[in-house]
């Protein structure tokens, strides 16, 4: 199974909801530039673009180099992952890339199913549902670069491609898998490749995933996905005894790096420093000292011990920093410090890491050149625990973005007999 993910945190998403099939993942972030003949491919990779808000010209010649490198990697079903709230402009990217990959794949016709029942994203005659808010209501309005002004996938979808768009609805889904096949013919019949597909409920998905399987290209959220390597495996496509690999076996110290401010990572820093020591980078300070005191105190820290670097700060604080220093500046200057101390624990011998922060993890992994992740145990819904290597070195990460976890999110994810 290839996947194409049009950002990173969907990616993680994705993949950490694929791993809890127990079939082994494999995570690269962008286009590999290795032999996909000759790379080590696991029964699931998955591609992490970032192409979103890219134009759809540049966003479909990304989805296509991911999309042949899967193919020569091995995969014969795709799927393009896109947000649960359809997060897309005018002119795309979700339909070009959706249809591009379809004339690639030679398919006539394929689903979209953005649905996320758990996570309160639901699709009913064609609308998306924001919990009880039509999508068009939901805080989605005023996001800063996909506003999303319709609630109506239909609407929403048609001028983003060539072919005709159509329902398959909730009455329909709720017949079971072979009248939503039937009623997919009866479109297929008249001309129909572009399919919404309603679902309200975790049933729904796992009506549309037993009714589209076969289809060699699928498209929508990550939750559709989870239903799929089951299928596959039914089917004979992956084999049955496949298992995730093992946590590999590492030393036992570890750092937290927490470059979030959201309320709940405000919690997590708060519950961890009650037995972890702790260091806050404060903006401020970082540009009139540089970052040697915090250096100092990491090289300090007994390689074994519960430690946490924390730029982690109350709104008004934040607010302060940014004023004086520049949001961009103060945002870049955290960033910088986080993934320069991430290269430091790394030279010191630190194995594990727990990152706090969707920017902070995306400027670690790039400042430890981490290009491709094997997925591990989930730590919290949406988490899982991720295995690569960086200088030679293996290691686990654990990145989790904002508001994800419970209040203990940095114990648990450290000191629970299982983590790696
Ligand atoms: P989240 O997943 O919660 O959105 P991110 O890491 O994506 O977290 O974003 C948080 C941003 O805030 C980062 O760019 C980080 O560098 C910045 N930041 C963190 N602490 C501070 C602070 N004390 N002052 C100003 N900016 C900060």
């Amino acid at each position: 199974m290839g996947c194409i993910a049009d950002d990173h945190t969907g990616a993680t998403d994705i993949a950490g909801l694929l791993a809890r099939s127990g079939v082994p993942v494999s995570l690269r972030m962008g286009v590999p530039d290795c032999d996909p003949a000759a790379a080590d491919v696991a029964a699931i990779e998955v591609i992490a673009l970032k192409s979103r808000n890219l134009q759809a010209q540049e966003a479909v010649a990304q989805a296509r180099a991911a999309f042949h490198w899967l193919k020569a990697a091995g995969a014969g079903r795709f799927y393009w992952k896109y947000c649960s709230t359809f997060d897309s402009t005018n002119k795309g990217n979700i339909g070009p890339v959706a249809e591009a990959l379809m004339a690639d794949l030679g398919a006539d016709q394929t689903i979209y199913c953005p649905a996320f029942p758990e996570n309160h994203r639901s699709v009913y005659m064609g609308n998306l549902y924001v919990g009880e808010q039509p999508l068009a209501e939901s805080p989605m309005k005023n996001h800063p670069l996909t506003p999303m002004r319709d609630s109506n996938l239909m609407r929403l979808l048609t001028p983003q491609v060539r072919g005709k768009v159509g329902l398959a609805n909730r009455p329909c889904v709720a017949r079971g898998a072979g009248a939503l096949q039937a009623h997919l013919h009866d479109l297929r019949e008249s001309g129909i490749a572009h399919v919404i597909t309603d679902a309200i409920c975790d049933e729904d998905l796992q009506t549309i995933a037993r009714a589209c399987h076969h289809m060699p290209l699928l498209t929508g959220g990550s939750a559709l996905a989870m239903h799929l390597p089951g299928l596959y495996r039914e089917a004979g496509l992956i084999a049955g005894d496949m298992k995730a690999p093992p946590p590999p076996d590492l030393p036992r110290g570890s750092l937290v790096l927490s470059g979030s401010c959201s309320a709940m990572t405000q919690r997590q820093v708060a519950d961890y420093l009650k037995s972890a020591q702790g260091y806050r980078l404060d903006p401020l300070e970082i540009a009139r000292t540089g970052l040697e005191p915090a250096l100092d105190w990491l090289k300090l820290q007994p390689l074994d011990s519960a430690k946490i670097v924390y730029a982690t700060a109350a709104p008004d604080q934040v607010r302060a920093a940014q004023q004086a220093l520049g949001t961009e500046a103060a945002s870049a200057l955290i960033e910088g410090a986080l993934a320069q101390l991430a290269q430091e624990a790394l030279a010191l011998g630190i194995r594990r890491f727990v990152v706090a922060g969707g920017e902070t993890s995306g400027a670690i992994t790039r400042a430890l050149d981490i290009r491709q992740m094997t997925i591990g145990r989930e730590i919290a819904p949406g988490v899982p625990w991720v295995y690569c290597t960086s200088g030679g070195h293996t290691l686990a990460l654990a990145l989790k973005s904002g508001n994800f976890g419970e209040a203990d999110f940095f114990t648990r994810a450290l000191q629970q007999p299982e983590s790696p």
